[in-house]
């Protein structure tokens, strides 16, 4: 018998145990075919039901009216940073972008090598502990840029803001966590690997009304519109992730769909948070307003304890609490497929700690 690993990884992230057995089985025998799901023509009618179910699921997931296109692609959330200002950023335009954290540094570098780029806010500041507020985004933007969730810091968007602008948002770590109205947006983007599926799958869920208007000359690869028209298949599609995905959604939807899990995930954010504000040994990192509900930072009142719960961590089997190597100290990633035994099991860990070490 194997032992139990909590599994806290902040990316590529804990998924669900029965969708790693079917999609073990899928490489050898897939859809009974006896023919395994990487060894078979991407244009077949098996894989073209799975992308296309793939595709429904997200849609009704996120709500979505009949303008928006949901496609599939590689190259990771990073490459939806350059790909964003390419196809919606005109020549003579300008965009906006909140920077709440490395991932959205790393998207504001990208889009100013490609046009006029306003920082509206930041909480570099206060080394991006909170999200900020109360600010005005200008009218004449041709899109306004969020990161929902921070898994790096440890914040989380808790209200999106009312405009007109167009608003285009980087959801890769908090997707499908809880009820979103995907209409409220005109692009949502997410890497598959944080709480959807695996690496190499990213999600693009855009509104067809918005594109085709930079006046740039478009690089095929990087053309939303292409890949629309080519239905994801272009050129060929990251399969298994892919395929990955449709299962963690199916599994998602079985257990209750968004509104059962994002219940699950207030669960289990409260029981870790409440403990971080109550054990004397341990302090949480963001404001409380703004805490994520599925990347949890904390830090010890005393770092120099941190050897010692490392290893009652190893001992109880908890892996990936480390955090960032930007931000030290621990982050628990509470994703949709953790189940809230591991939340439970970690605050034990923290309890016995301040027993021991208190
Ligand atoms: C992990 C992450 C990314 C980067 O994803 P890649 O697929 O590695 O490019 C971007 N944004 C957010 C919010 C992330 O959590």
């Amino acid at each position: 018998m194997t032992t139990k690993v909590h599994n806290f990884s902040a990316g590529p992230g804990i998924l669900p145990q029965e969708v790693l057995k079917q999609a073990a089985n899928a490489c050898i025998n897939f859809d009974n075919l006896n023919l395994s799901l990487l060894e078979i023509s991407h244009r077949s009618k098996n894989f073209e039901a799975v992308i296309n179910n793939t595709r429904n699921m997200v849609k009704n997931l996120l709500h979505l009216d009949d303008d928006f296109e949901v496609i599939f692609l590689g190259g990771g959330a990073s490459m939806q940073f350059a790909m964003v200002p390419y196809n919606l950023l005109s020549t003579t335009g300008k965009a906006g972008y909140l920077n709440t954290g490395v991932w959205a540094s790393k998207a504001i570098k990208e889009v100013k090598l490609l046009g006029n780029t306003v920082v509206v806010a930041s909480s570099e500041d206060r080394k991006f502990n909170y999200i900020p507020k109360n600010y005005e985004i200008p009218n004449d933007l041709d899109y306004f840029h969020l990161t929902s969730n921070n898994t790096i810091y440890g914040t989380q968007i808790k209200t999106f803001p009312k405009t007109s602008v167009p608003l285009v948002c980087d959801m890769s770590s908090d997707i499908f966590s809880r009820e979103v109205n995907g209409n409220d947006f005109s692009l949502i983007y997410a890497g598959a690997q944080k709480n959807m599926g695996p690496a190499g799958a990213t999600m693009v869920a855009v509104r067809k009304s918005i594109l085709g208007k930079t006046e740039r000359k478009m690089l095929s690869m990087l053309d939303y519109l292409v890949h629309i028209k080519g239905q994801s298949m272009y050129n060929t599609p990251p399969v298994f992730p892919i395929y990955v995905t449709m299962l963690t959604l199916e599994w998602l939807i079985k257990n209750g769909g968004i509104a059962h899990i994002e219940k699950m995930n207030n669960q289990k954010a409260a029981l870790l948070y409440s403990e971080i504000d109550r054990n004397p040994l341990f302090k949480g990192t963001c404001a409380v307003e703004d805490r994520s509900l599925m990347n949890v930072t904390f830090v010890l009142e005393n770092p120099e304890k941190e050897i010692i719960f490392d290893k009652l961590a190893k001992d109880a089997n908890l892996s990936g609490i480390r955090g960032h190597r930007d931000v030290g100290g621990y982050r628990a990633s509470l994703y949709n497929a953790l189940p809230i035994e591991s939340v439970k099991t970690l605050v034990e860990v923290m309890q016995h700690f301040e027993k021991t070490n208190g």
